[in-house]
């Protein structure tokens, strides 16, 4: 195999095409075409491309950067914690003097009562770890077929073979062999298509009652836990009924199956208060935390984990399989916490989370006047600061899908070429919109009015 031997100076889209494997793209098509455009700086909700042009982050890159981009106070936290200790793993009860810091302020932040932090790389890992701990748990008391995880169709959860598979979007499964075989779905709360025409109590209801039916026929001692993110992201913007966690909860005490709150988007203020829990009165056993963690400056994600399953973990576990055999190189890296802790001050110092609750009333408002009354949206829907518009052939009979409407990706190109990038989500015909906390609402009027120009010049 030849090494690159071509100079391309700054043609940097040529390289991307030639060279790069991106995430999540069509392979052949990026192969011929080459990126939409290549970024080079970033400020405030600003993206700056190497042909000087400047776009709006609609989605704050993947509903990450909640704080904005370009913040000098970020990038020296993470250069001073790199002069000073750049790095120090926490294996065999080594510590390092930020992750000790970050894990007590996370646990005092917490939504819920919780005990300890366990921190990893990303938000899939962090899922990934919470399957390890439910089965840890469980064989510790001797509950050795209480294996399967119960996730909800639309969920996502990442990318790794169990996280993915956990994740109930077919894109991601198709071709990977996937789900792995203790994986089950349960009905997504999703109120255009399977809660058309119910009221929230019956929507509510009815979600309750699959659940339940499918844990009696796999059988509750055969059920780990059930992961759920607070408010659905990438699988649409889902907001559950009113009174659907109320009805949930209940039946996995009963058949104890641990919860696990994915909070990986709605964690640090995506919904107007910390955490989704606390806005759907999720009681979970345990939580999964990322992106907002840092606002994406450092990758860092976390587990926090009940005194329930800690006692297991540190007690019965320990006795029967020794020290906790599970863990990073990169886990409680000193740099990320440096970043955590750096943002979770920005935060607080400047009143984000409430921020994010009142410019994600004016954009909620703003999305469902430009929006509300179109013929082909089926949807407005969202909380706060995250929002999405659903795409539907005829907006009387939205349930005469056709799956070949592939409005959004359309949508999202022509919004860019106004200045705006947003979110084309997979499985549905909808566009997201999650924007940094910092936006403008003159920058909010911006980007509804790009994409309501957009949708009008392609449908
Ligand atoms: N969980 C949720 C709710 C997510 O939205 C994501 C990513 O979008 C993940 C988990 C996976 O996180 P990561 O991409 O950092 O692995």
């Amino acid at each position: 195999l030849q090494p690159p031997t071509h100079n391309f100076e700054n043609d940097y889209a040529e390289l991307d095409r030639r060279y790069a494997f991106h995430p999540f793209t069509a392979l052949a098509d990026h192969e011929k075409n080459g990126p939409a455009f290549v970024l080079s700086h970033g400020e405030g909700s600003t993206l700056t491309d190497t042909q000087g042009r400047r776009y709006i982050d609609a989605l704050a890159g993947l509903w990450c950067v909640n704080i904005g981009y370009g913040r000098a106070e970020m990038g020296e936290a993470m250069a001073e914690q790199a002069r000073t200790l750049s790095y120090a793993h926490a294996f065999s009860s080594m510590a390092a003097d930020k992750p000790a810091m970050l894990s007590a302020r996370l646990i005092n932040m917490a939504p819920v009562p919780m005990s300890k932090v366990f921190f990893g790389n990303s938000g899939s890992d962090a899922n990934d770890t919470q399957v390890k701990l439910a089965w840890l748990y469980n064989n510790a008391l001797g509950r050795v077929h209480k294996k399967k995880i119960i996730a909800r169709q639309r969920g996502y959860h990442g990318v790794t073979l169990m996280t993915a598979g956990m994740t109930g979007l077919p894109g991601l499964h198709a071709g990977f062999d996937l789900p792995l075989p203790m994986i089950r779905h349960t009905t997504a709360p999703r109120r255009l298509w399977e809660g058309h025409g119910l009221s929230d109590a019956e929507f509510a209801a009815s979600l309750a009652a699959d659940l339940e039916a499918l844990i009696e026929a796999e059988g509750a001692d055969t059920i780990a836990a059930m992961i759920m993110e607070p408010l659905m992201g990438a699988g649409g913007v889902i907001a559950p009924p009113e009174g659907y966690y109320a009805a949930i909860q209940p039946i996995l005490r009963r058949h104890d199956i641990l919860l696990i709150a994915d909070e990986v988007i709605c964690g640090f203020g995506r919904l107007g208060q910390n955490f989704g829990s606390s806005v759907f009165g999720m009681e979970p056993d345990l939580i999964t935390i990322a992106k907002g963690l840092t606002s994406a400056y450092f990758p860092l994600s976390a587990c926090l984990v009940s005194d329930k399953v800690w006692q297991v973990l540190a007690g019965p576990a320990h006795a029967k399989f020794g020290a906790f055999g599970h863990g990073y190189t990169y886990s409680s890296h000193p740099i990320g916490a440096a970043a955590a802790l750096a943002n979770l001050d920005i935060i607080e110092r400047e009143g984000l989370v409430a921020m994010a609750g009142d410019t994600g009333a004016y954009m909620q408002a703003k999305l469902r006047a430009a929006f509300g009354d179109h013929p082909l949206v089926g949807e407005v829907r969202g909380q706060a600061l995250i929002a999405a518009v659903e795409f539907v052939k005829d907006k009387a009979a939205p349930l005469a899908f056709d799956p070949g409407l592939k409005v959004a990706p359309r949508v999202i190109a022509a919004a860019r070429a106004r200045g705006v990038i947003g979110r084309a989500l997979p499985n549905a015909d909808t566009v997201a919109f999650s924007p940094p906390f910092v936006i403008s609402r003159e920058e909010i009027d911006t980007v509804v009015a790009a994409f309501r120009d957009a949708v009008d010049e392609v449908m």
